[in-house]
């Protein structure tokens, strides 16, 4: 079988031919993939600036956002049959007992660093035909996903910080009443993130660099929800052109971008930190009034990444939500399907908004 893979010692990124995997335990299942969504991470991945192949391995199967059928299952596998439809969570716990996180289930916590992520870090992913998992690493989705669950796993990016702002939120001793939301950034997290918060019932606005006439934008004022442009507004000016914002979801990993963002938020605010900026990144701004306003204001910021089981839960949820509120608009964040032959090129070179690949038998 066929599997996109990266070889970073050799710095290639090509296709190559493995063998098909078979279950070894009773607790596995054997997968299909029918289809794996491309991410930033991915890229960052084929650049070679991110990503280790498994211990002994040269090189690492790419693909995490995944979505497969179930076609054998081990005698011990009680919770799926085949012909359920899956998604695999990504991160896998560490070894250390001590890890309080991992013992809990709860890897995406993780205390060590230890833990590995499937096609991203120490562990093969889902950019090929076969799949062998573990039961404990799969979650169901209903079949009438179908067409749209390969934006799960991105999704669960979204519903774990809803979830952990929603935590924060619940220290407030007053009901918050009507909440306004801010995205930063309309790629596929930005945008999966104005599809929650309009959801959840907050009034929202998506700001991004693509123009006000762009396919992005279009696709926000489809939720109901505004859209302002970099190009239009600096974000310096933002908060005094709309008003403050109770939740601010960044999703550009953007530094600067990101310390200005401290600056949107309400009294009793909250910043979620999605995007993963470089390590090199500087920015000019007044740390004092940043940190000031923290104290002053009762804020938080958080950064957060990966999800657990229950966040999952949550992105089915929410995407069956989406189908009845805005069914359309969801189908339009994926913007290219390619096959395997194709992915190495729409994976550098990256058009639209979300580009997933569609292995040749999916249905
Ligand atoms: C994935 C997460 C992962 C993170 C860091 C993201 O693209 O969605 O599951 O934890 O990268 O490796």
């Amino acid at each position: 079988m066929q599997a996109l893979a990266v070889f970073p010692s050799k710095k290639k990124l090509q296709l190559v031919d493995l063998p098909q995997p078979k279950l070894q335990g009773a607790s596995q299942v054997l997968l299909r993939v029918h289809e794996v969504g491309l991410c930033g991470t991915d890229r960052e991945i084929g650049s070679f600036e991110y990503g280790s192949p498994p211990t002994g391995s040269d090189h690492l199967v790419l693909g995490h956002e995944s979505l497969a059928e179930v076609i054998e299952v081990g005698q011990g596998v009680r919770g799926f049959k085949p012909g359920d439809l899956v998604v695999a969570l990504v991160r896998r716990p560490c070894p250390h007992a001590e890890c309080r996180a991992c013992q809990a289930g709860r890897p995406d916590f993780c205390l060590t660093g230890d833990f590995t992520e499937r096609g991203i870090k120490g562990a093969d992913g889902f950019l090929t035909d076969w799949v062998v998992e573990e039961e404990a690493y799969l979650v169901r989705v209903p079949r009438a996903l179908a067409d749209v669950a390969v934006l799960i796993e991105p999704l669960t990016v979204v519903t774990k910080a809803a979830d952990q702002a929603h935590t924060i939120f619940n220290r407030l001793p007053y009901d918050p009443g009507p909440q306004r939301g801010l995205v930063l950034g309309a790629g596929p997290i930005g945008l999966l993130g104005a599809m929650v918060l309009v959801a959840d019932g907050f009034e929202t606005l998506v700001y991004s660099r693509d123009t006000e006439q762009s396919k992005q934008a279009e696709l926000v004022r489809s939720l109901g929800a505004q859209y302002a442009s970099s190009a239009a507004i600096p974000i310096q000016n933002l908060a005094e052109a709309s008003g403050e914002f109770d939740v601010v979801l960044e999703a550009v990993g953007f530094a600067p971008l990101m310390i200005a963002a401290t600056q949107m938020l309400r009294a009793n605010g909250v910043l979620a930190l999605t995007g993963v900026p470089s390590d090199a990144a500087t920015a000019e701004l007044s740390v004092g009034r940043a940190l000031r306003d923290l104290v002053l204001r009762n804020e938080v910021v958080f950064g957060t990444v990966n999800a657990g089981r229950r966040d999952h839960l949550s992105a089915i949820q929410h995407l069956e939500q989406f189908m009845v509120l805005f069914p359309e608009s969801v189908r339009q964040l994926i913007t290219h399907r390619v096959p395997l032959e194709e992915a190495p090129q729409i994976l550098m070179k990256k058009q639209g908004i979300k580009n997933v690949v569609e292995m040749s038998h999916a249905a």
